[in-house]
């Protein structure tokens, strides 16, 4: 078992990776891609370097990898408690079960920008397979998403209902639905007044009960609705220790909101990583 798995690799996943390995707890990265550094064209604002988003992103990977950080390039599509205690990070690579979890995973993105969209979400439309599936026993569902934490979604609501549509919102199809209908057109409008009625694409309409979203890669907003974590709107609610409701997941960086920086995120790493470090003495 790790003592702690980091998600992320931007500012705060690495900073924290560091100070981790260093007081030499059993630490594991897990990251799909660099993060918002990758868009950031040129940085000129944080101490000692003045060079691309992307290169300074890449420094810091190369730091901890010379360092003896373990990084293993993959998603996480879910977290679980563990019933041996902690819990079990599941990525579209392997499961890693582990003590604590430092969420470092950037700014939530949002979801899909159609009208009614907003309206409807809570009344018909769903983040969590898991915890609202139930509601639509035998009921006509549709499902967004295309990759990976789609399909695992997608597993918890076939026990529910047969009566599954994925749409992919014009991307392309990632994995193996196994039989169910797929629409790939684009989504153009979500209808419904106070719950959920269709889903206009395209070419068609499709008459819905319930939509669940697991879209791309899940992020902090899809966390915090499977597990249970406490948010402020899009940011995840911590304490001085960047401990989150739950005991043993922190969080920092742009996924806890305050000023987006740099600055800010290497900082929270180093933070959160002597909390976490302090914690494991205690197990
Ligand atoms: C265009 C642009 C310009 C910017 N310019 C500046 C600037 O000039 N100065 C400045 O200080 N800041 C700037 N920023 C902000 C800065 O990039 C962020 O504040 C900083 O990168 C936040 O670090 P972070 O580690 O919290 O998140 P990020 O750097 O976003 O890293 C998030 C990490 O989480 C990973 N991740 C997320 N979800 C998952 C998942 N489910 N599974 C696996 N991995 C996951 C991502 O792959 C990534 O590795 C800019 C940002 C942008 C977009």
């Amino acid at each position: 078992m790790r003592d702690c798995v980091i998600v992320g690799k931007g500012p705060a996943g690495i900073s924290a990776a560091l100070y981790l390995k260093r007081a030499n707890v059993n630490c594991v990265i897990v990251a799909k891609d660099y993060g918002a550094l990758e868009k950031a064209h040129l940085i000129e604002n944080y101490y000692g370097n003045k060079a691309s988003g992307l290169s300074i992103a890449k420094a810091g990977e190369k730091q901890a990898l010379d360092l003896g950080i373990d990084i293993l390039d993959g998603e996480v599509i879910g977290i679980e408690y563990n019933p041996n205690g902690g819990f079990i990070v599941k990525t579209n690579k392997e499961d890693i079960e582990t003590k604590k979890i430092l969420l470092a995973t950037g700014k939530a993105r949002s979801k899909i920008n159609v009208e009614n969209f907003a309206n409807l979400e809570g009344k018909g439309i769903s983040y969590c397979a898991l915890c609202d599936g139930f509601f639509y026993r035998k009921k006509k569902l549709g499902i967004i998403g295309s990759k990976q934490y789609m399909l695992k979604e997608l597993e918890d609501l076939k026990k529910f209902t047969n009566d599954i549509t994925v749409f992919t919102n014009g991307e392309p199809l990632e994995v193996d639905v196994d039989g169910v209908k797929v629409v790939t057109d684009k989504i153009t409008k979500v209808i419904g007044e106070n719950r959920l009625e269709a889903l206009e694409c395209s070419k068609d309409v499709y008459q819905l009960d319930g939509l669940f979203i697991a879209i791309g890669t899940p992020n902090a907003v899809d966390f915090s609705k499977h597990i249970g974590l406490v948010m402020n709107k899009n940011d995840i609610v911590v304490d001085g220790n960047f401990m989150t409701n739950i005991e043993g997941i922190y969080a920092c960086g742009d996924v806890v909101g305050g000023t987006l920086q740099i600055n800010k995120a290497v900082n929270e790493g180093m933070m959160a990583a002597l909390a976490i470090k302090n914690s494991l003495k205690n197990i």
